[in-house]
């Protein structure tokens, strides 16, 4: 099973279909995020694109993984699947000047577009993007999580902890001692 996507196989043989089981840890995603990550399997058929040397790959990545709550910070499962669509094209050569030229970004699809400057892409470096991407700025284990407690740190989906009472509580005293003071300045 080849590593790769090679384009001098496409221009020979036509499309190419790729079929891959990849080992990532989660160490090498380095993303607070991300507590584990199991195989991803990536699948995706490559082939010639309209544009001179461009070459588009269309498939789908798959993994199962342990996400890291931002709210209460326990890791929780995910089992993504993310389709991609991703066109290689060649690096622009630098002009004679030494200036690179310009690249027009002209519709959004554009995003997608990467350059190349060797003609293969390791499927390796692909599922790795593909976790990035799938990978949420801020993960929550359920919408409604209620996080840590900001006093005692008591996880509050589990345990309830007397913080936000206690609070309450020296509130009240609070207003019992303004009522005192009010009702002495009474009796004066
Ligand atoms: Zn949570
Ligand atoms: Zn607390």
């Amino acid at each position: 099973m080849s590593e790769f996507i090679n384009f001098d196989d496409i221009d020979k043989h036509g499309p190419q279909s790729y079929r891959a089981e990849i080992e990532v840890s989660a160490s090498e995603l380095d993303r607070d995020e991300v507590a584990g990550v199991g195989p991803t399997l990536l699948e995706l058929t490559a082939k010639k694109g309209d544009l001179p040397g461009e070459y588009i790959a269309d498939g789908t990545a798959s993994f199962t993984a342990d996400f890291t709550c931002s709210r209460c910070v326990e890791p929780y499962p995910v089992a993504n699947q993310s389709a991609f669509h991703v066109r290689f094209r060649p690096r622009p050569e630098a002009s004679a000047s030494g200036e690179t030229e310009e690249v027009e970004i002209t519709d959004t699809e554009e995003l997608d577009v990467e350059y190349y400057s060797e003609r293969q892409v390791s499927l390796r470096d692909l599922a790795i993007e593909q976790i990035q991407l799938s990978v949420p700025m801020k993960p929550l284990c359920e919408e409604g999580c209620l996080g840590l407690c900001s006093h005692c740190g008591a996880n509050r989906n589990r345990e309830t902890c007397d913080c936000e009472k206690k609070v309450v509580d020296e509130r009240w005293g609070a207003l019992a001692g303004i009522r005192d003071e009010l009702a002495k300045k009474k009796d004066v």
